[in-house]
């Protein structure tokens, strides 16, 4: 029943002739309907799943339930900038409000949202634009007594949550709109949510019984590969881009602005054509990388976080993580980036555990309180735990991570632990797990690493353990049947459950130093309520 509401041959004829699509996406036609009545909505959809056009479209569609202008808060300048020029493109009057913008074009702008009978479709403006400035709160008093205000939509609206990956304290201001505004529906649209954020998301923003609209996450087109970070990862890296992406487009995620000069560096030097990008360049670099590698100048760009959002490119080959993400969504967000033309692309993250420490060191210095930190840590454990996988299917666990059930059948060996597929057993490590326990409690006050644990474990002879005695400890050598790769996955595992935990400390020459210490599961495994399921490979060497 597509023709069920007044407005929907306006509807049809929009996407036709206004936006020249032939065919709505799955929950674009029914958020749009959902709006046009005049309810709340909630659209959680994955980057390049069709957003835009979910509020673009009804901002030029009049519904007689709630006429005006469509109020857009977007995050940032450069995400703004595109969507304004993309619609003007479209032959649809649309305006921002920007802090950066000259004295002539605001008073243009306000002139306009003043005017008795405005042409504009749609205004984008910033949250501080919203929440800071008097002159524009001024206007949008105007525009709501007039009854010229159809809707409030907020883009990206997982920064109105602190749980999620990219919170703004400007957002979270946004939950007063509801008061100040009352009877203006809002929709909220994002592509990372997991439980929590969506929740906090309509609590923030006060959408009571509001309609959602929640689209599979998966993509087929992607393959997903975590590959163990050894000395020979540049070599890797320049091989297989040579062989199998010769002359095609791909970003490499880098953990520092450092990492990513130097990272950069290398590469030329092996002749790949490549940018970086990160957020210490000026504004003016940043602007013209960017367009050069949007426009196929440069085939690669290596790149930090601060590079992405909004980004439209379509023919995206590859995403390489060269350094480990700081969390799932974030991971899924980078990944997310390659592919959007639907046609088969790689997404391979080089993993090592040292890495964890890196990030680890950031949260510790970074601002945040102690909740907001400790969240953080949670996500860097699950992303850990995601690269320590190599039994289970790649997308089925990301795609738990987003509540989303996947079943691995439908993967058609596209991640690497489908595709290689591991002979797997189960093995009962209670006892050593005991063991483990028992020997960090027994030494973890002499600032001792996992790995030096690991070797007194296995029955190693270092010189290390024999300056410390550590070969006269009850427990030393009592996994010596274990290979060593097996023995780190082990104690991997046990930091990722926090049966051990690792202590940060920065000595004199500004090294992050981990020490082993027991962690607070441990008693809960001591006394049998934490039960443990070790899956141990058999590929491995020795
Ligand atoms: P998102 O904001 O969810 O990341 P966009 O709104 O930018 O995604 O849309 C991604 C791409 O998909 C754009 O190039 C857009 O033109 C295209 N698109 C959106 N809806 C449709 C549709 N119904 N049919 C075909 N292409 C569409």
């Amino acid at each position: 029943p597509e023709y069920q509401h007044p407005w929907s041959r306006d509807v049809r004829k929009a996407l036709l002739q206004i936006f020249k699509l032939k065919e709505f996406r799955q929950n674009q036609l029914e958020a749009i309907n959902a709006t046009l009545s005049g309810k709340d909505c909630f659209v959680l959809m994955p980057t390049g799943g069709g957003k835009s056009l979910c509020y673009q479209l009804p901002a030029c569609v009049p519904s007689g339930v709630t006429n005006g202008i469509t109020l857009v808060v977007s995050p940032l300048l450069s995400l703004i900038h595109d969507q304004v020029s993309r619609l003007v493109s479209l032959g649809v009057h649309t305006i921002s409000l920007t802090g950066s913008q000259t004295a002539e074009q605001r008073n243009w702008a306000f002139s306009e949202i003043y005017s008795a009978t405005p042409r504009t479709k749609l205004i984008y403006v910033t949250p501080e634009m919203i929440m800071n400035s008097p002159k524009f709160q001024d206007a949008l008093r105007s525009l709501h007594s007039r009854k010229k205000l159809a809707r409030f939509v907020i883009d990206e609206a997982h920064c109105v949550s602190q749980w999620g990956h990219d919170f703004r304290p400007d957002y979270k201001q946004l939950g007063s709109l509801r008061t100040k505004y009352p009877g203006i529906p809002i929709m909220a649209l994002t592509a990372t949510a997991n439980e929590k954020v969506k929740m906090d998301i309509m609590d923030c923003l006060e959408m009571r019984q509001c309609e959602k609209f929640v689209s599979s996450f998966n993509r087929p087109n992607l393959r997903y590969e975590v590959r163990k970070k050894e000395k020979s990862v540049i070599d890797d890296i320049v091989a297989l881009i040579e062989t199998h992406y010769p002359r095609e487009s791909g970003i490499i995620y880098c953990g520092s602005r450092r990492a990513c000069e130097e990272l950069t560096d290398k590469l030329k030097r092996k002749g790949l054509p490549i940018g970086f990008y990160h957020a210490g360049l000026d504004k003016d670099d940043r602007i013209r990388i960017q367009k050069e590698w949007a426009e196929g100048f440069i085939d690669i760009i290596v790149a930090t976080v601060a590079f992405g959002m909004g980004i439209d490119k379509a023919d995206v080959r590859f995403v390489i993580h060269y350094s480990l993400p700081q969390s799932l969504e974030g991971y899924y967000q980078e990944t997310g980036r390659a592919g959007r033309d639907g046609k088969e692309s790689m997404c391979i993250l080089y993993y090592c555990y040292r890495d964890k420490h890196t990030i680890e060191h950031l949260i510790e210095r970074g601002e945040g309180s102690a909740l907001q930190k400790e969240r953080q840590r949670n996500n860097l454990r699950l992303m850990i735990s995601y690269c320590e996988n190599k039994i289970d299917c790649r997308r089925q666990h990301v795609l738990a991570y987003f509540g989303e059930r996947f079943d691995k059948a439908n993967c058609h060996r596209t991640c690497d632990n489908c595709r290689i597929n591991v002979k797997s057993i189960t093995k009962d490590v209670r006892e050593d797990v005991k063991n483990i326990i028992e020997l960090v409690w027994s030494i973890q006050n002499e600032k001792i690493t996992i790995n030096h644990c690991m070797d007194v474990y296995r029955g190693m002879k270092h010189a290390k353990i024999l300056e410390r005695q550590h070969d006269r400890l009850p427990m030393y050598g009592k996994g010596s049947s274990y290979k060593k790769q097996e023995m780190e996955r082990l104690f991997h595992m046990l930091v990722i459950q926090q049966i051990l935990t690792e202590h940060l400390e920065t000595n004199g020459q500004g090294f992050t130093l981990a020490y082993a210490r027991v962690g607070k599961n441990a008693s809960k495994f001591r006394s049998g309520t934490q039960a443990i399921h070790f899956i141990s490979t058999e590929d491995e060497g020795p």
